[in-house]
Formats: C-alpha cells, sequence, structure tokens
C-alpha cells in the first residue's frame, strides 16, 4: 500500500491545498494531510480548528485522512507509515525553502521521498496568510476556500487588528488577550 503525508500549518486550508491534496490522492493508495501543531509562524486557528477544518474539506474522498502531529514531519511519516512526503508548488515563492526542507527530510530520513506537484494557475497566487488578510479587509474569498466555509468566511473580518499573535510553541494557546475566542467559534458554527 503507497502512503503519502502532506504536511503544512493549513490555517486555514484552501481551494489550493486542496487542488494538491485531491491530485496527489490520486497517485497514493492514502494520502494523509497532516497538521503541523506548532509551526513558526503567526496562526489564526487552533490545531482543533485546523484539523475540523480540512477534515470538512475533504468528507467524503476516500483516500484522504487529516492528522494533527507535533513531531518532525518525517518522524510523524515513518509513524503513518509513508513512503513519501507531499508538498505544492507555486511560480517562484516556494521552490527555495522546499529544497532546503528536502535536503533536511533527506538526511533525517533518507528512504522517504518527495512528491512536489505544480500548483494549478488559478491558486499560484493564493496563500492562507494573503487569504487571512483579504478576508479581514472584507474581501471576497468564496471562489478561495472549501465550499463549506466560504460564505461564512468573510467573518474573518472580525478578526482584523486583533488576536492574532506568534505561536506559543503549545497545542492551541496561540490566541492573545485581546482575543475572543467567540469568534472563530462562530465561524467554525457557521460552517456546514
Ligand atoms: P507550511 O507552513 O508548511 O508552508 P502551508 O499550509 O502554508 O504550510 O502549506 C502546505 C503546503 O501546501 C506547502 O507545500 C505549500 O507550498 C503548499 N501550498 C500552499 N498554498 C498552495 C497553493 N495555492 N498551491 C499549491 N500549493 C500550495
Amino acid at each position: 500500500m503507497t502512503i503519502a503525508l502532506y504536511p503544512g500549518s493549513f490555517d486555514p486550508i484552501t481551494n489550493g491545498h486542496l487542488d494538491i491534496a485531491t491530485r496527489a490522492a490520486k497517485l497514493f493508495d492514502k494520502l494523509v494531510i497532516g497538521i503541523y501543531d506548532i509551526p513558526d509562524k503567526r496562526l489564526l486557528f487552533t490545531t482543533a480548528e485546523r484539523v475540523e477544518m480540512a477534515r470538512k474539506a475533504v468528507a467524503g474522498l476516500p483516500n484522504l485522512e487529516v492528522e494533527p502531529f507535533s513531531e518532525l514531519a518525517v518522524s510523524f511519516a515513518k509513524k503513518v507509515k509513508a513512503q513519501a512526503i507531499v508538498r505544492g508548488l507555486r511560480m517562484s515563492a516556494d521552490f527555495e525553502r522546499e529544497f532546503d526542507m528536502a535536503m533536511m527530510n533527506k538526511k533525517l530520513y533518507p528512504e522517504l521521498e518527495l512528491v512536489c506537484l505544480m500548483s494549478s494557475i488559478e491558486y499560484q497566487f493564493l496563500s492562507s496568510s494573503l487569504l487571512k488578510e483579504a478576508a479581514s479587509l472584507g474581501g471576497n474569498i468564496d471562489d478561495l476556500v472549501p465550499f463549506h466555509f466560504s460564505s461564512s468566511c468573510s467573518r474573518l473580518s472580525l478578526l482584523s487588528g486583533s488576536g492574532i499573535q506568534q505561536s506559543t510553541g503549545q497545542t492551541s494557546t496561540h490566541l492573545d488577550d485581546s482575543w475572543e475566542p467567540t469568534h472563530s467559534v462562530h465561524l467554525l458554527g457557521s460552517i456546514t
């Protein structure tokens, strides 16, 4: 059985991520979307929220699973018995970082292969951070996120200027005192 791990922050999952995941799922018997618990970046959603959004996005797709992880990606790959890591490449933006990570991962786990899929043209410009910025300023992001939170994502605008801070390195503790949890609960609550 061929298994691949697609690791990332997915804060939140976008149609660009989904495009890579669904295409990769055709190449392997099983694709595990690994939601990294403590990325070194500013997070908007808790790990549980990111997992829930991703699970809803891939619901009904038979060979896709979503799991959180907090160890090295290669260690998690071993745990889920993945033979490959999948990553998406956007034009120019991703190559150098992916190349460096691939070299490090190869050093740590030589048997693990990296499979990079080129982003589809319509998602070349799409990143979770740009999506959040556009949403926080009231932009229409309906075409960029999974159907189940399209219009409700405009509620991200509620977050503008508040509550987003550097991850502290602990699960689900990225929100500062000014954050009102009801905002994200509200957003998730409106996912159908
Ligand atoms: P990370 O924090 O590991 O970069 P992300 O959630 O931002 O995690 O992205 C996970 C993976 O998905 C990365 O390989 C990234 O390059 C890829 N990716 C993100 N957005 C897109 C997109 N629009 N098209 C293709 N790949 C993408």
